[in-house]
């Protein structure tokens, strides 16, 4: 029987997922499918008892479902108990084992694209939403500190230091000038970016040389800040990579194959983001 994995979100349509996936099947030459359901919060629990039930090895998992398939998991793994929200869901015997592949895939990538990245201590992560405590837990575990988290809503700054604990500071956005001088990489974590969108006044011209600068949003590729990054002579890395990156784990506990991160691949997705309106 062809093994059978998902995305799972709400909505989906947006999502390279299928295309990632469906192109290392091909490659492999693997009797496999790769779908993507729309699956409303209500009907959840139906689809994960689908899962369980063994019609699929697993799936991938996306907005706004990562925390709500993190309760429902009968297991976890460390990084995904660390950052409460699943990515990668894995049926193993009828029970649903939950993984988060997001700090994987972070780290993967900035290891690939841009030597020596983690070699300073401090570090400034621009929001603190789910994408932001993937990239706490990957900077700390590679000894980041002090870590400044930086949010509009600065509870939610808040949280997020008390979760990681000591070495993470939570600030406002205006804190950004203040962090500056002392920054050896700034995380962009919040939407800002999309659809043409851009920080109001973050000025990158207190950074230092050495600063590496990247972006989880990668539609369009190059965001406006890594444009002004750039232009500023600094090193950046866009975040096409860590959604190629994070793809990894997933495939090869369904499929039995560990994937490459390709140039063919990133130019097939780069294609898409291009073509999408
Ligand atoms: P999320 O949990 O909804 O968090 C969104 C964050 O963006 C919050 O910190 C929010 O601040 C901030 N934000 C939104 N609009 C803002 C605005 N106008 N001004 C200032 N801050 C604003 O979302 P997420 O899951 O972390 O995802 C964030 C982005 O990362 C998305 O674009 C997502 O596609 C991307 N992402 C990419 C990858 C990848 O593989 N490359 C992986 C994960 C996420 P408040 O708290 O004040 O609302």
């Amino acid at each position: 029987m062809p093994v059978r994995a998902f995305v799972i979100g709400h909505p989906i349509a947006h999502s390279r997922s299928p295309l990632i996936h469906r192109y290392w099947l091909d490659r492999h030459g693997i009797e496999g499918s790769y779908e993507a359901f729309d699956i409303a919060p209500r009907d959840l629990d139906a689809f994960l008892d689908r899962v369980r039930a063994g019609e699929f090895a697993g799936g991938n998992v996306t907005i706004p479902h990562k925390r709500a398939v993190f309760a429902a998991c009968d297991r976890h793994d460390a990084v995904a108990r660390e950052i409460g929200a699943v990515n990668t869901l894995v049926c193993e015997g009828g029970m649903l084992a939950g993984r988060n592949t997001d700090r994987y895939g972070f780290l993967a990538n900035l290891d690939a694209a841009c030597s020596g990245w983690d070699e300073g201590a401090a570090a400034i992560v621009l929001g603190a939403g789910g994408g932001a405590r993937a990239v706490l837990s990957a900077l700390k575990s590679r000894g980041f500190a002090p870590i400044h988290v930086l949010n509009r809503t600065p509870e939610r700054a808040d949280a997020l230091a008390g979760d990681f604990g000591p070495g993470v500071q939570a600030g406002p956005l205006s804190a950004f000038s203040a962090c500056a001088e002392r920054a050896s990489i700034v995380v962009n974590t919040t939407s800002i970016g999309m659809q043409g969108t851009a920080f109001d006044g973050l000025d990158l011209a207190q950074l230092p040389d050495r600063c590496v600068v990247t972006d989880l949003v990668y539609d369009p590729l190059e965001t406006p800040l890594l444009a002004a990054a750039r232009q500023r002579g600094l090193r950046t890395v866009d975040g096409l990579g860590m959604l190629l990156h994070q793809a990894v784990p997933g495939f090869a506990a369904w499929f039995g194959v560990t994937p490459d991160v390709t140039e063919e691949l990133r130019a097939l997705v780069v294609a898409d983001v291009e073509r999408a309106p």
